[in-house]
């Protein structure tokens, strides 16, 4: 028998549980096991268990992984690398394969007015290719997060860019901890709606 759902409950309709970040409630993404794998410190690898993983990609959110129905959780302490969206101060990494940072956007579009970073990875992508599962926390291409950091730049320094250099330029903004009010209810939501979209783009 299948139950009917109101639309009115399915619409901003609560996160189930074991996708929902056991800290801050937002929704994860499901993320490889070969992602915790190689992101992990060695001593925190034996701690992944059997059930399937998500990323939390709230900013100011300390879980970075977490186990369906809350198994494991890991911290960004457990990481070996700096998870650049959960970091107020530089580097930020944004771009995990060819290294590039939220700093890096922001000096760009200050002293060009513009941002060649999108169209850069892109190229880096086809040479010498990118290993994102490998190296972004997130497990995935980073290019959504990149277009979202380089949209919040233009925003943040009052600088609204030629078209097209700033992709698709209407994401709240994955580098929040620069934001202007600390209490600003906007950046969870906003790092969620990059890791959506990103999927939405496979
Ligand atoms: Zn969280």
């Amino acid at each position: 028998m299948t139950t009917i759902i109101p639309r009115s409950e399915q619409k901003g309709a609560r996160i189930a549980a074991e996708v929902a970040c056991p800290n801050c409630r937002e929704r994860g993404t499901k993320v490889q096991r070969v992602t915790l794998e190689s992101l992990l410190r060695p001593e925190r690898r034996g701690h992944i268990g059997d059930k399937p993983h998500y990323v939390c990609a709230t900013p100011r959110c300390d879980t970075v992984y977490f186990g369906e129905g809350h198994g494991k959780t890991f911290r960004k302490s457990d990481l070996t690398v700096r998870f650049g969206l959960k970091e107020t101060d530089a580097p930020r990494l944004v771009c995990y394969c060819f290294d590039h940072t939220i700093e890096e956007i922001h000096d760009e579009i200050r002293r060009t007015g513009g941002s060649t970073i999108v169209d850069s990875i892109k190229a880096e992508m086809k040479e010498p290719g990118c290993r994102c599962e490998y190296t972004n926390p997130l497990g995935d291409c980073c290019l959504g997060a990149v277009q979202a950091a380089v949209a919040n730049a233009f925003r943040l320094i009052g600088n609204e860019g030629p078209a097209g250099t700033g992709g698709t330029a209407d994401h709240g903004g994955c580098c929040a901890g620069t934001g202007p009010a600390p209490d600003a209810p906007a950046p969870a939501t906003a790092g969620q709606n990059i890791v959506n979209e990103r999927k939405q783009d496979k």
